[in-house]
């Protein structure tokens, strides 16, 4: 894991821009401390209000397996599931679900997520786009009928809707 990651900060004032350069554990997990990395107020003017962005890295399977077993580490402050509910993390997704012995929060975001996969090409693809992929996380789903039911609290009704129909539920 040599890959570095760009962190930028540029103030509201003056526009002074800076970056640093973090691992990509660091950067998928926000475990980073920007006041230490890019000091508490500009160089440049003195002003203490930045737009700060940081580069997210792809997950691999040993950071996703990292987080799906670890409490303290999130992906993002919020909308995690919404960040893996994409077809690049789907075979990691079911990896995780099936072969690790994950916490269950995360079990129920992984859930989450397939449904939120499901919702999103419903939703938002042009119709038959993407319509394969969309029947196997259907598919998917419904193997894991069992773990859906202990997510469906954390499921948010909008998507529920959408997405159970067509899982026959
Ligand atoms: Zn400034």
């Amino acid at each position: 894991m040599t890959e570095k990651y760009r962190i930028t900060r540029t103030c509201d004032q003056c526009n002074h821009f800076r970056e640093a350069f973090i691992s990509k554990r660091e950067a998928a997990f926000e475990l980073v401390d920007y006041d230490k990395l890019l000091g508490t107020i500009c160089r440049q003017c003195g002003s203490a209000t930045f737009s700060s962005s940081r580069q997210l890295p792809d997950l691999d399977l040993e950071l996703m397996l990292e987080w799906a077993t670890n409490a303290n580490l999130s992906l993002m402050e919020q909308d995690e599931e919404l960040m893996l509910a994409e077809e690049k993390y789907l075979p990691f997704i079911l990896e995780l679900l099936d072969n690790h012995p994950i916490l269950e929060r995360k079990q129920h975001m992984l859930m989450d997520a397939l449904c939120i996969m499901v919702y999103d090409i419903t939703e938002f693809e042009p119709p038959g786009e993407k319509e394969t992929l969309k029947k196997r996380v259907i598919s998917e789903i419904n193997l894991r009928k069992d773990k859906l039911e202990l997510a469906d609290e954390w499921i948010m009704s909008y998507i529920k809707k959408v997405v159970y129909p067509q899982l026959g539920l």
